[in-house]
């Protein structure tokens, strides 16, 4: 998702909660229904053609666009086994990103146990094949330059297929959603994501605000690397680490650097009360007709040279 300035519009909760909630749970049949019928209702959507490439464009690597509108080139997939890492929810086949991202959690995954003493990481969605949006789940995710990490340690065994596929991660924030839940929540996982956004790479890292309630908290008296971590719907199973474009790539448009400073005051009270309202206190749907839903996003939204990617070999 763009990163919102201030606060989402509460009318995007719902279906951010359930993205949320999406990722906590098998993807199986429920998810193979809604794509199903996300393809038949648009199959012209850009979301239908990029979400049924299973390979990757076989170009020169590059992220084209934003996080939000936009194609990835070249894409590789991050191994589904690695010493410290284990891919989850194998069959979306969202292990692929660009080279700079795959090797940088590779890289990082491997400093995770020294980190946390955990023995590695949990990945959860990175990017299709050829990136673009998705027919299920994450407005992001488009360029092969994000990816969500689980809040859940990877265990010390190889999960089998159908662990990856039905694992509960754990719901990191309190009944209340104020605040963590500290039967969940442990120094490891701030260790973790304080790790993540001093990475010189990393241009974001999206967090609940429950959870940055307590980033804050912890942070101690050095707060500076909470700059880059912002609050947003959703993200009490995993986090999302977003990378900076590549230096130099030429049509990828990343982000302003986050000027915000460290967001722990008002403006975090602000969004935990949003959220606490929307869930416990939500509006009272207008009467009348539903407003119909915005179509999706078509090819002509994403940048000219995603209908390369599309086509290529
Ligand atoms: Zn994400």
């Amino acid at each position: 998702m763009q990163t919102p300035r201030r606060f989402a519009p509460l009318i995007l909760l719902p279906l951010l909660m359930t993205v949320g909630a999406a990722q906590a749970q098998s993807t199986g049949e429920a998810e193979a229904k809604t794509r199903a019928a996300n393809i038949a209702a648009y199959p012209d959507a850009a979301r239908a053609l990029f979400g049924q490439k299973t390979t990757p464009a076989a170009l020169r690597a590059r992220a084209i666009g934003s996080y939000a509108r936009g194609c990835l080139a070249g894409a590789t997939a991050l191994p589904v086994d690695g010493e410290n890492w284990q891919v989850m929810r194998l069959a979306r086949n969202r292990n692929w990103g660009h080279p700079e991202l795959i090797s940088f959690l590779e890289r990082f995954a491997s400093e995770v146990p020294k980190i946390t003493g955990w023995p590695g990481l949990l990945v959860g969605d990175i990017s299709q094949p050829r990136g673009g949006p998705m027919l299920t789940g994450h407005a992001s995710h488009q360029i092969g330059l994000d990816a969500d990490i689980w809040l859940t340690p990877m265990p010390r065994k190889r999960l089998d297929s159908d662990d990856r596929e039905n694992m509960s991660a754990v719901n990191m924030a309190r009944s209340d959603w104020r605040d963590v839940n500290p039967k969940n929540w442990t120094p490891a996982h701030t260790r973790l994501i304080k790790a993540a956004a001093s990475e010189p790479k990393v241009e974001r890292i999206f967090v609940n605000p429950a959870l940055k309630v307590a980033l804050c908290r912890e942070a101690g008296s050095d707060k500076t690397w909470l700059n880059k971590v912002r609050p947003i719907w959703g993200h009490n199973y995993h986090f999302h680490i977003r990378l900076s474009c590549p230096p130099g790539m030429e049509g990828c448009q990343g982000q302003e650097p986050p000027n915000f400073g460290d967001g722990c005051g008002e403006e975090l009270d602000g969004w935990v009360e949003k959220q606490h309202q929307a869930i416990f206190n939500p509006p009272k749907p207008k009467p009348g007709p539903k407003p119909k839903p915005k179509p999706p996003m078509s090819l002509d939204a994403l940048p000219a040279e995603c209908r390369q990617v599309l086509l290529a070999r």
